[in-house]
């Protein structure tokens, strides 16, 4: 397959993706909040084929391991070819999908957002010659501590990510100011109707119509719930809450 053009033009916020599976997408990206903004014009998706900068007459992308070992390793030649011929703004941030890179974070994808828009190289297989992620100055980034087949579920979460913080994509402000690790905290409880699921009320206070009494408890619900399930967070919020020389536990 050669590459794709989805949508946009150059002056908006775009991803390039460099992959050897570029019909994967845009797959969950061309639906619901992501997809109309697709098709409304907000953001640009383009998917290339690494495989395009091949030369030999088998196209071929990848070899085996110097040293030894298993599996297969992409070629730096023919990926540098690649990025090469997709890239030719170097402010654009150039990102490869990678479990040994730096986890991604909300901030990360918040900064990303606020820029032109990456280019992010989807590996496979072993992953790719360290010489080309050096070369041309990648950045690895990873989406957490387990291994997937290959990057391309990684680059549509981090795109999937980016996108909804796009002006005009999410429907309001507030959907992105409140979310977990906006504020440093995950998010407070969520209810909804009906009234009562299977004997259980939504909390009373939800119901009482008196904004600051809301606020205060989803803060504190928020609060607890990070003091519980992410200590990590949890810590560096309460030591930027904490009056400096003081800690807070
Ligand atoms: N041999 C590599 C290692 O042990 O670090 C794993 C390679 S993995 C099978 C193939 C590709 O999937 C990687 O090159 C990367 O692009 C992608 N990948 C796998 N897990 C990932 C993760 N947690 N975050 C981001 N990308 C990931």
């Amino acid at each position: 397959m050669t590459q794709k053009i989805l949508s946009g033009d150059q002056s908006m916020w775009r991803a390039t993706v460099l992959t050897l599976f570029p019909g994967i997408f845009p797959g969950p990206l061309g639906i619901s909040l992501a997809g109309r903004a697709l098709a409304a014009g907000i953001w640009a998706l383009e998917a290339r084929d690494i495989r395009n900068a091949a030369t030999d007459k088998h196209r071929s992308v990848d070899d085996t391991p110097a040293g030894g070992g298993p599996g297969m390793v992409l070629r730096a030649d023919v990926l540098a070819a690649a990025i090469d011929a997709a890239d030719a703004t170097p402010d654009r941030p150039r990102l490869v999908m990678s479990p040994r890179g730096r986890p991604l974070t909300q901030s990360r994808i918040a900064e990303l957002a606020s820029g032109p828009g990456p280019l992010v190289i989807c590996g496979r297989f072993e992953g790719i010659d360290q010489r080309v992620i050096e070369a041309r100055g990648l950045e690895e980034v990873s989406i957490g501590d387990y291994v997937l087949s290959g990057g391309e579920i990684a680059a549509m979460a981090l795109i999937d990510a980016c996108v909804r913080l796009l002006p005009g994509v999410m429907g309001k402000l507030e959907s992105g100011t409140e979310e977990s690790f906006s504020a440093g905290l995950l998010e407070y409880p969520q209810y909804t109707r009906p009234q009562s699921f299977e004997g259980q009320p939504i909390p009373e206070i939800l119901l009482s119509g008196d904004h600051a009494r809301v606020a205060a408890w989803r803060r504190a619900e928020a609060e607890a719930l990070t003091r519980n399930r992410r200590p990590d967070l949890w810590q560096t919020y309460a030591n930027q809450k904490a009056p400096k020389n003081q800690t807070d536990g």
